[in-house]
């Protein structure tokens, strides 16, 4: 497996970075992850979109033109011969001193790994998630943007400890008001009839690109999709839930906190959604 490293490829085992990158001192810089099906990555202008303006927004300046950047992907995709992967794009602020000021930084590290797609089991696509909410809260959009995908997870990573420490693999984080944000690493759609409601970016959620992707599918289906804050309770007595993510693609959810939702199993509009992403994602690679 060979790794993209600040211009050149090397080997999985000597790919590594100085203990003064402030990306692992301080969690200082930027990522993707990004999906690529059939030779074909998905939506990588909307990736590289995000991506720069993650890095905009704490004055990160990325060494590489948008342009560029995609040569970068594509002849990593091709230097691991992958044509179903996922690829993880990292920018560091790269090595300074100890101090927390980024300017001791003389430049970036740009690392882009591309590996084999280890997909989720089948069987969680058929029997769907128990989840729960946490405590840990999503930060304020007026602090730091959740729509700045940074290095910083720990808020994310909290997510995480509290729901395997609760028995599952995936829980809800609220925002300060207590309306739903999104999962550890992945966003959250609740059904109501052929209404699909998502949170709004101000609440505290990513935009995420599958997200965006099934928002643009559905109302293609017909479903009436908005964006508007919603709490637990509308969770629990929604028809289904549902998840997305570059990795886990839309994935239902069947118990919030203990409360069975719908039939407590995937409902019908979720399993088609599923299978109008996968379709899609195809024909989209075709044009
Ligand atoms: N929310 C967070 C915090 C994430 O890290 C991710 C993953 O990238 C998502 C949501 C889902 O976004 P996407 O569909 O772009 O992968």
């Amino acid at each position: 497996q060979w790794i993209y490293l600040n211009g050149d490829f090397v080997e999985k085992h000597e790919a590594k970075i100085s203990v003064y990158d402030h990306g692992f001192l301080y969690g200082d810089g930027v990522f993707e992850g990004i999906r690529v099906y059939e030779g074909n990555v998905f939506r990588l202008q909307e990736h590289l979109d995000r991506l720069y303006n993650s890095a905009k927004s704490i004055m990160l300046s990325i060494p590489h033109s948008k342009e560029e950047m995609k040569q970068l992907v594509v002849q990593t995709l091709q230097k691991n011969q992958l044509s179903n992967a996922y690829i993880r794009l990292v920018i560091s602020r790269g090595v300074g001193n100890l101090g927390l000021d980024p300017s001791s930084c003389a430049r970036p590290q740009v690392i882009i790994i591309a590996e084999e797609l280890a997909l989720f089991p089948k069987e969680l696509y058929e029997s769907g998630l128990e989840i729960v909410t946490v405590a840990t809260r999503r930060n304020r959009p007026d602090v730091l943007s959740p729509k700045v995908k940074s290095l910083n997870y720990l808020n994310n990573i909290l997510v995480k400890i509290e729901a395997s420490l609760a028995g599952v693999s995936e829980a809800l984080m609220l925002n300060d008001q207590g309306y739903v944000a999104e999962g550890s690493a992945d966003n959250v759609f609740i059904v109501k009839g052929t209404e699909l409601l998502t949170p709004p970016g101000y609440v505290g959620a990513l935009e995420g690109i599958t997200r965006n992707a099934i928002i643009e599918f559905a109302k293609d289906l017909g479903y009436t999709v908005k964006e508007e804050p919603f709490t637990r309770h509308d969770v629990y007595v929604a028809d289904e839930v549902f998840l997305t993510g570059t990795a886990a693609e839309v994935i239902a959810v069947v118990k919030v906190d203990g409360r069975v939702i719908g039939e407590g199993k995937p409902g019908k509009e979720t399993k088609r959604l599923l299978e109008a992403f996968r379709e899609r994602v195809v024909i989209e690679g075709e044009k």
